[in-house]
């Protein structure tokens, strides 16, 4: 091995879902980022490797329009908006393509695929270095941060540095959970592998291996499999391939990998050749062998997320992400529970705050966390483990870790400097994170002092003072204190529509940002499964999206043309230009939409 040095501000060790969330939030901050993931593509359990689609706080069915938004925004929402355009074939590839995709483009993020930090040096508290290995080029390295997050799912930095961490499942007393377990044990969830199969204009024969296991239609009585309005969902696979969770999901792995395989081609062998459904033509086309973990390790930080947190939809000061995804729990037996029903979602009242405190380790000063690793109790994991939630909590510590860098704040100080955690929460608010609660109040933010808004035309409720109300979505799946009501965006009558922001004394501009509607309200994931596909509007832009427009600003030499965009499909447009001194007013001018008949704009901010 040749060892090399590396310095940066930020190492995230993990590029799962949350890991590349993180890592370019903090790159895009002007943060020195190095990101180390041990595979050789990024995307973790989203990854083809795994292949599993990402849910969040929208659950598992669409809201009604203009009434409850709650899929995430930011770079999540970068992500499947890409996505959804880019991929209409639905390629498992394609996720790790863009995602590498992304992380390159970033001058300040430094990826290291295949390297695997294995060990980290800690002196009076704080992390000084990881190491981590390269075995396909010999190639070891020693990183030196200021911030060390870490992202592997497993929790591999943080033990290294001795990290404090809980694994299994406590009991009802310990936290007062009344889902959790009368008795703790250290079971968790299990492991699964997916398979893919397509149907084919022949009969397509399989025979299992002779090490396969043996099922009857009695294992399935409660496990769907084969159901139609699903196109047999054999396109997808079973998520409820599930084992492992008696075992040490991470000690055990090569022996979990050997069993699914097993269950796996049972399954196959029975759905083909023993059920009652017609899977004749069809044939396996792909069948992962890294297995998709659920979970290990969830380290102890600052704050410990629990039942109570989530039911309740406790607000949190130091906010720096959002959850709503049933509290999904599952036999450890996995398929070895035939009796049990593969998963409890236990639906949630509200959405919930995920406090930064949850992703501060309680040991080293220096450590943070984001992903299915975060401080929560098992019953809390059971609803914060989902993609698109790991996602928004990656990009909240990944801010978070950016401006505690500037002023030289450790991350275990970073609570409880009301000033810094105001910051984080505007930054979000500014790239598009959601907060229950927290409006724009940035000052610098000079549509906030305009005069005057005024528009073509405006529906209803929708008049374009809407795009300073602060808020930037509708939801109503909230306490009532805590909801902020309105339609939060300005919306034309037709189109081409105008948007005027008027100044009563010259402004300085050189930075205009963006936020138009993409349906926050459905579903919209890269998913292998058909049907699920069929709920969303999968490959093609958003209809409310506003797709062509044009920035033009007033001085006294008169108006004039800044830029023009055409088939944009994105959520959060940023625009920077060189500065403009005195600008009296700024026009947005939109010309056409990605389906409707006219413009839906939710937020305009403009720095000088
Ligand atoms: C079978 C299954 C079904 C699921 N279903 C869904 C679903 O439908 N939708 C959904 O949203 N969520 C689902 N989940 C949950 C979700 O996938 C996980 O909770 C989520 O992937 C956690 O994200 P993460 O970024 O923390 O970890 P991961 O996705 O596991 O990513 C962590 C990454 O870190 C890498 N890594 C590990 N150790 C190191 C190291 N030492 N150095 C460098 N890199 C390292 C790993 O290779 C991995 O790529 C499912 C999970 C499983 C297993």
């Amino acid at each position: 091995m040749t060892t090399h040095t590396l310095e940066g501000d930020l190492l995230v060790a993990g590029g799962g879902i949350s890991g590349v969330c993180c890592a370019l939030a903090a790159a895009r901050l002007g943060a020195r980022v190095i990101l180390c993931q041990d595979r050789s593509v990024l995307g973790g359990n989203a990854s083809s490797e795994i292949r599993m689609h990402i849910v969040g706080a929208n659950g598992m069915s669409a809201g009604g329009e203009l009434q409850n938004e709650l899929r995430e925004g930011g770079l999540i929402e970068e992500i499947r908006l890409d996505l959804a355009v880019h991929n209409p074939q639905r390629s498992p590839a394609l996720i790790d393509l863009l995602l590498y995709d992304k992380c390159r483009r970033e001058p300040n993020l430094a990826l290291y695929l295949n390297t695997t930090v294995v060990s980290a040096l800690v002196e009076d508290g704080l992390i000084r270095e990881a190491r981590a290995e390269r075995p396909s080029t010999e190639d070891a390295f020693l990183i030196r941060a200021k911030t060390f997050i870490d992202c592997t799912g497993d929790g591999r930095l943080g033990v290294e540095a001795g990290a404090p961490f809980m694994r299994g499942r406590e009991s009802k007393a310990q936290f007062g959970e009344s889902l959790a377990q009368d008795e703790a044990d250290t079971k968790t969830l299990g492991s699964s592998i997916l398979f893919q199969a397509r149907k084919h204009d022949q009969p397509m024969p399989f025979t299992a291996p002779p090490w396969a296991r043996r099922f009857t239609a009695d294992d399935f009585k409660l496990r769907p499999y084969g159901q139609s309005g699903f196109d047999l969902g054999l396109e997808y696979g079973y998520w409820w391939i599930e084992w492992g969770g008696c075992l040490d999901t991470l000690k055990d792995n090569e022996r979990i990998r050997d069993e699914l395989l097993a269950i796996t081609l049972g399954v196959w062998d029975f759905v083909k050749n023993h059920s009652e459904v017609d899977a004749s033509h069809w044939a396996l086309e792909w069948i992962g062998f890294l297995p998709g973990k659920r979970e290990s390790r969830r380290f102890s930080g600052q704050h410990l997320l629990t039942e109570h947190d989530l039911l309740t939809s406790r607000p949190f000061p130091d906010a720096i992400a959002y959850g709503g995804w049933p509290i999904d729990t599952h036999p450890p037996e996995g398929v070895d529970a035939p009796n049990q029903p593969p998963c409890t979602q236990h639906h949630l009242p509200f959405i919930y705050d995920i406090p930064l405190r949850c992703c501060v380790s309680a040991g080293p000063r220096n450590l943070m966390f984001a992903g299915r690793n975060l401080s929560a109790t098992h019953i809390a994991f059971a609803s914060t483990r989902v993609m698109a939630t790991c996602a928004v909590v990656g990009q909240g510590v990944g801010t978070a870790a950016a401006l505690a860098l500037r002023q030289n704040t450790l991350p275990a100080e970073i609570a409880a400097d009301a000033q810094l955690m105001h910051a984080i929460q505007q930054q979000l608010r500014k790239d598009d994170g959601y907060l229950i609660g927290v409006s724009n109040e940035d000052p610098h933010d000079l549509v906030r002092q305009a005069a005057q808004i005024t528009a073509s035309s405006s529906q209803t409720n929708a008049s374009p003072e809407n795009i300073r109300s602060g808020h930037t979505r509708i939801v109503t799946k909230l306490p009532s204190e805590r909801q902020q009501p309105g339609l939060h965006r300005w919306m034309s009558r037709d189109l081409p529509a105008t948007l005027e922001i008027r100044w009563c004394e010259p402004v300085p501009l050189s930075e205009v940002g963006l936020v138009f509607d993409t349906g926050l309200h459905r579903l919209l994931t890269l998913s292998m499964a058909d049907g699920y596909t069929r709920k969303m509007l999968w490959g093609r832009p958003q209809p409310e999206t506003v797709r062509d427009y044009e920035l033009s600003v007033e001085t006294a030499g008169g108006w004039q043309s800044l830029v023009s965009i055409e088939n944009n499909h994105q959520r959060l447009r940023k625009h920077a230009f060189p500065p403009i001194e005195s600008v009296t007013a700024l026009r947005l001018t939109v010309t056409a939409a990605n389906g409707l008949d006219h413009a839906r704009v939710l937020e305009v901010r403009v720095y000088g």
